[in-house]
C-alpha cells in the first residue's frame, strides 16, 4: 500500500451538512413558524415512507421518544421490564423515569444482541414490556421475541437509535414490535442536531404520543378553533420537535441511501481486513448476516479476546498516535452503572457476555464521511498497533 499522508485524521463521527442543509436552515429562520410548523410533518410522512412505517412522530431526541411510549403505558411502581445489558444507558433510563423497573438480561457473543434464551426467564408477574436494541445496527432476531411478547400479553420496544436502514426478515428495525425509537444526534446515521422519532404499526400508540409529547393538550395548534383555547386531558410533557431540526431530517433523509450505502462498503472492507487478526473479535456478526437482513453498520468492533484485555488503552493510544478516532460501546453494562449498580445490587459477573464486550471493544468508524482508503488505512494501522502492544 502507498505511503500515507503525515497527520492523516479520521474522527469517529462527522455529521455530514451540505448546502440543502444550511440553505434549508437559513429559510426557516426567515419565517415565524419554529414550531407547529409544516416541515415537522413532513419529516414524519418522509420518515413513515422510508421505514414503511403506518406511522411516525417526531420528538425532540430518542430518550424523550422512549420514555414517552413507556409513560404512554402508565407503568406501575415495581412494573418491570427486560431491558438488554449492553446498551445505552437511555434505554434503561426511558424505564426508570416512566416509573417502572428494567430487569436487565446478558447479550448474545457474536452480535452483541440481547440473547434470547434468557428472555424468557427473566418474566415475572410484574413484566409489562420488553426492550430490544438493534447493536450497532445489527438487526435483532426479533420473531422468536415477538412472539414471547405476544405469548405474555408484553408491550415491545425496539430501541433503533443505530439501526435506521437496518432490516430483518425483510422488515425495517422499529416495526417488529410495538414501537420503534430513532435518534438524530449529530453522529448517527443521519442528524437533525438533537431529534428523534417514534414508529409504529398501532393507532392508538401513535396518538397517545403525540398528545403526550405536547403537554397532553386536547387539540393541537392547527386544531383550536378559537386561538389560545385549549384543555389539558392527561399528563404530558414538551417533547417536540422544532421546525429547525425537522427542515434538517428532510434533507438527511434524501441523502441517507447514500449515506448508508458508504456505509456498508465501508464496513465491509474494515471486515474483511480485520478478520485474520488473532487477537480481536469482529462485531456485530463478524459482518455476515443471513441474505434477507441488513445491518445498518453503524460502527464495527474489534473486540479483544479475554488474554488482552488490560492491553486496551496501549492500542488506542497508538490508534490516536495515528489519527484514527475510536470509541466504545458501551462502556460498561448498564446494571454496573454506578446509579443501577446502587440502585439494584446487581453481583459481579452477572453479566459475562456483556462485560466483555465493554472490557474488550475498540469502536471503529465506517461513517459517510470516510472512504475506502481511510478503512484500509485503519486495518495496517490496527495490525501495526497490534503487533507492537501484544507481542
Ligand atoms: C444514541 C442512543 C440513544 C440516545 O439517543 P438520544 O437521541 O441522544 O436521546 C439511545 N439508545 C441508543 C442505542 C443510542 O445509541
Amino acid at each position: 500500500m502507498a505511503m500515507m499522508p503525515a497527520g492523516r485524521s479520521i474522527p469517529f463521527g462527522r455529521p455530514l451538512l451540505g448546502p440543502e442543509e444550511k440553505q434549508t436552515v437559513l429559510d426557516i429562520l426567515s419565517n415565524p413558524i419554529l414550531v407547529h410548523g409544516p416541515r415537522a410533518e413532513q419529516f414524519e410522512r418522509d420518515f413513515a415512507t422510508f421505514c414503511g412505517a403506518p406511522h411516525a412522530v417526531s420528538v425532540a431526541n430518542c430518550t424523550a421518544a422512549m420514555h414517552l411510549v413507556w409513560f404512554g403505558l402508565s407503568l406501575k411502581p415495581g412494573e418491570e421490564v427486560i431491558v438488554p445489558a449492553q446498551t445505552h444507558v437511555a434505554t434503561a433510563h426511558a424505564v426508570e423515569l416512566a416509573g417502572g423497573k428494567p430487569v436487565f438480561v446478558d447479550a448474545e457473543r457474536t452480535t452483541g444482541n440481547v440473547n434470547i434464551e434468557l428472555i424468557e426467564p427473566a418474566i415475572t408477574d410484574r413484566t409489562r414490556g420488553i426492550a430490544i436494541v438493534h447493536y450497532l445496527g445489527y438487526p435483532v432476531n426479533a420473531q422468536p421475541i415477538v412472539d414471547l411478547a405476544r405469548k405474555y400479553g408484553l408491550f415491545l420496544l425496539e430501541d433503533c437509535a443505530l439501526a435506521i436502514g437496518t432490516y430483518r426478515d425483510g422488515i425495517h428495525a422499529g416495526l417488529h414490535g410495538d414501537a420503534g425509537c430513532y435518534s438524530f444526534y449529530p453522529v448517527k446515521h443521519m442528524t437533525t442536531g438533537e431529534g428523534g422519532m417514534i414508529i409504529t404499526r398501532h393507532d392508538e400508540v401513535a396518538r397517545k404520543a403525540r398528545q403526550q409529547r405536547a403537554f397532553g393538550l386536547d387539540r393541537n395548534f392547527t386544531e383550536r378553533t378559537v386561538p389560545g383555547v385549549y384543555d389539558v386531558v392527561e399528563l404530558g410533557f414538551n417533547y417536540r420537535m422544532n421546525e429547525i431540526a425537522a427542515g434538517l431530517g428532510i434533507e438527511q433523509l434524501k441523502r441517507l441511501p447514500g449515506f448508508l450505502a458508504r456505509r456498508r462498503d465501508n464496513f465491509e472492507i474494515l471486515r474483511r481486513g480485520l478478520r485474520e487478526i488473532e487477537e480481536i473479535e469482529v462485531m456485530p456478526g463478524g459482518g455476515d448476516v443471513p441474505p434477507k437482513d441488513i445491518n445498518s453498520c453503524y460502527c464495527l468492533s474489534a473486540i479483544l479476546k479475554p488474554a488482552f484485555l488490560d492491553r486496551r488503552p496501549q492500542i488506542v493510544d497508538q490508534l490516536k498516535a495515528a489519527g484514527i478516532g475510536t470509541s466504545v460501546y458501551y462502556p460498561k453494562p448498564v446494571p454496573f452503572m454506578s446509579y443501577y449498580r446502587q440502585r439494584y445490587g446487581y453481583r459481579e459477573g452477572a453479566f459475562p457476555v456483556a462485560d466483555w464486550i465493554s472490557s474488550g471493544s475498540i469502536s471503529l468508524p465506517v461513517g459517510p464521511h470516510l472512504a475506502e482508503d481511510d478503512m484500509h488505512y485503519i486495518v495496517t494501522e490496527l495490525k501495526k498497533a497490534i503487533g507492537k502492544v501484544i507481542l
